[in-house]
This record gives C-alpha cells, structure tokens and sequence, in this order.
C-alpha cells in the first residue's frame, strides 16, 4: 500500500523532539463532537506515574501546543523529583479557548482518555481547570487529584505553591544578604492570581514591602485593600526598585528585554518556566549577579499536595515536605557556587541524579 504524504502542516520532526526532551509518550486525544483537541505528555515514570495538570489554551499551532506539553512535562519530571516524591512527568494540553465554559460531558470525555492510560498518566487542574473540572473528570477516572475538599480531594494547591515561594525566596534572602526575616525587604509581584493573592498575603505579614502587578484590576485592588500592596503598571514591573522580583504570572518573563531592566538581586516566584532560555539566560544572570531561584524547584507545594491527594499524607508530613524546599533551594546555592554552574544547571543535576540512581537500582533489581 502507498501511503501518500499528507498535505497538513506539522512539526516534522516529532520523533528528534522527543529525543531531545526525553519523552516516553505521547498521546492524542480527540473527539470531533465535542470539540475536544489535546495532547497528553508522559515525560519520565522512573520515580512513578507521570502527574500533572491539564491546560486548557488557544495556542497559534499544533506545534506550539505540542511544544508546551513537553516543555511542561519534562519540567513535572524534575520538579517532582528535586521535591523528593515518587512522581514522574506528565501534563496534559487543550486546544481550546480557556474563556468558554465547558459542560460535564466534555470533561467526563477527558477523563475516558485519561483511564484509557491506566494509570501512566494522573491529571489534576492547571491554567483555565479548576477543581470544579476535576470534579466532572473523577466521575470517568480515578487517576485525578486536585479534587475539591469535600469530593476527597486536597482542594485547590495554590496555597501550597504559595508557601513554598514563600520559603524559596526567604532562603534566596538568607543567601544573598545574611537574614532570617523579610522584615523591610521589597518584593515585586507579578500576578496576584490565585498563588500571588496568598503569597502577598505571607509577604506583608512577615513586614516585606510588596509592590503588585496585575492586568486584571479587580485583582490587584483585592492585595492593595487587603495587605496594603503597592500597585504598579503591569509594564513597570520589571523597572521597579525592588530586592525581588517574584514572577507569578506567565512564563518566559526572564529574558533578553527584561534582564536588562531588572534591578532586584533575586527572582524568585511561581510560574513555571520562567527563564525564556534556560542556558543562555541562566547564565547571563549569574554574570549580572542575580540570584536565581530555579522555578520547578520554590513552586512545588501544588504537586506536593497532590501527592498528599495520592498518599493520603497527613497535614504534617505535607508540611515537612514543602518546608524541605527552604534546605534544598540553600543546597542548589551552594552547589552552585562550588561548581560554578547557573543555580538552574544545579538544580537541574541534583534533580537528574535522583532519577539516574532510581534508574540504576531498578536496572539491578530486574537483572537478579
Ligand atoms: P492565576 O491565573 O490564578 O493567576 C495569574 C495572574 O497573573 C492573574 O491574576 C492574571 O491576571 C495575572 N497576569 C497575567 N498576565 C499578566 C501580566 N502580563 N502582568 C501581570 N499580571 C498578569 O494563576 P496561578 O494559579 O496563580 O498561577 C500563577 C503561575 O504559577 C502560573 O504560571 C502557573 O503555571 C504557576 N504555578 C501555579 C501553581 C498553582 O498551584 N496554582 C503551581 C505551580 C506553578
């Protein structure tokens, strides 16, 4: 049989950038009814099954929709594993406009896709889900977390997250000025959302002096109310006079145009890749001085109550495993420091070498 080559566009080199990234599986799904297009990206189940959200998003292209699910995927891989739990790296992306309420029946599809994997997969919530979506989900799977509380889930993870910025970038304070508290330290947060509300909120009760941005005023009016945030113009953000700059929005925000403007001395904050070019700018920050707390690293906390969502951890135990991120991020500074490597490329290694040594005891487990 000839099979004729296709006229659609698409990345023709699926199979090199699952080379390059390292991914085991990809999936895609589809069903024409309910308009549903996505992608499920298995980066890395060494350490266990590949856990992270779903994304809904109006991406310009196939091919940039398949580029996020990796990128996200492999950044779950080595945030679980830098945080110490038995994960691996997936995500899941949506083409779709995240601004269009969708019905049960299309999320309950989702999570028909989602058991077809059997379990290699668990999706939870991630921009445009919420609990709510995964509520619709958990009727067609259980490999779901992100739950609400009372469906026997651990509810929303933006607090979590928060906390764990919050300990990332008080050890970033420790290691680049020699203190213990936050007490007169200015900090600069883009995108007072659902992680930037709560992280405002451990900022300004520790006596840091928060300056916010947001391009939704109803949310920036939420912090200046109720913790006094000094407001700025989205676009100013990255000129303000402030020791930390804590992204809380998008990624890619630390880049060829932004570094030149940043005047803090640490960037440390919750969205996920927020180094547009993990190399090149990585290393143009630590040239420049800046202490550069990696991403996957801080903003844990949310897979870390997922896991709790898994493991049915108590309180305490979830407790202790966002507090390890204070300890680990000082870790990455030192390491970095002693090797003279970008604190990304630190992290990156301690994260790499955890799923090297997993590999290595598996490998003579199974030849015995
Ligand atoms: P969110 O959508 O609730 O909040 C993001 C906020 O950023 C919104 O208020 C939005 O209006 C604002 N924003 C968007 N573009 C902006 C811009 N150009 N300038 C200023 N503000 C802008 O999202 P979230 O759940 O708070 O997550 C924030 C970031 O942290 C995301 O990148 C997300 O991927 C990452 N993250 C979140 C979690 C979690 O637990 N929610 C966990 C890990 C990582």
């Amino acid at each position: 049989m000839v099979v004729e080559s296709s006229t659609h566009k698409f990345p023709s080199h699926v199979f090199n950038m699952l080379e390059t990234m390292e991914h085991e599986q990809v999936v895609f799904i589809h069903d024409a009814e309910l308009g549903l297009r996505g992608i499920i990206g298995i980066h890395d189940t060494t350490l266990g099954p590949a856990l992270g959200g779903c994304r809904i998003w109006q991406y310009a292209s196939e091919s940039d929709a398949l580029w996020d699910v990796l990128r996200l995927s492999r950044g779950m891989t080595y945030k679980s594993s830098i945080s110490g739990i038995n994960l691996g790296g997936g995500k899941a992306v949506i083409m779709a406009n995240p601004d269009i309420r969708r019905d049960e029946k299309f999320w309950r599809r989702y999570g028909q896709f989602v058991e077809g994997l059997n379990g290699r997969y668990i999706t939870a919530e991630d921009v445009g889900t919420s609990t709510e979506v995964m509520r619709h989900v958990m009727k067609e799977t259980k490999y779901v977390t992100g739950k609400p509380v009372e469906a026997g889930g651990a509810g929303d993870p933006s607090p979590f997250t928060a906390y764990g910025v919050y300990l990332g970038i008080k050890a970033s304070v420790k290691h680049a000025y020699g203190r213990d508290t936050l007490g007169g330290v200015k900090v600069a947060v883009q995108g007072v959302g659902h992680v930037g509300y709560y992280l405002v909120e451990r900022l300004t009760r520790e006596g840091a002096r928060v300056f916010a941005a947001d391009i939704k005023p109803q949310h920036l009016d939420r912090v200046v109310k109720e913790f006094n945030a000094i407001p700025v113009d989205a676009d100013e953000i990255y000129d303000t006079d402030a020791d930390v700059y804590a992204p809380c929005a998008l990624g890619a925000t630390v880049n060829d145009d932004t570094i030149q403007r940043l005047k803090c001395q640490i960037i440390a904050g919750a969205a996920n890749n927020q180094l547009a070019d993990e190399n090149r700018h990585g290393q143009w920050l630590k040239e420049k001085g800046i202490l550069y707390a990696p991403d996957f690293l801080i903003n844990a906390g949310g897979v870390i109550n997922c896991y709790r969502e898994l493991h049915q951890l108590t309180e305490n135990e979830t407790m202790q495993l966002i507090e390890a991120i204070y300890d680990r991020t000082l870790q990455v500074y030192h390491l970095a420091a002693e090797q003279n490597v970008t604190t990304h490329e630190a992290a990156m290694h301690i994260a790499r070498e955890r799923i090297r040594k997993a590999k290595a005891t598996h490998q003579n487990t199974t030849s015995l």
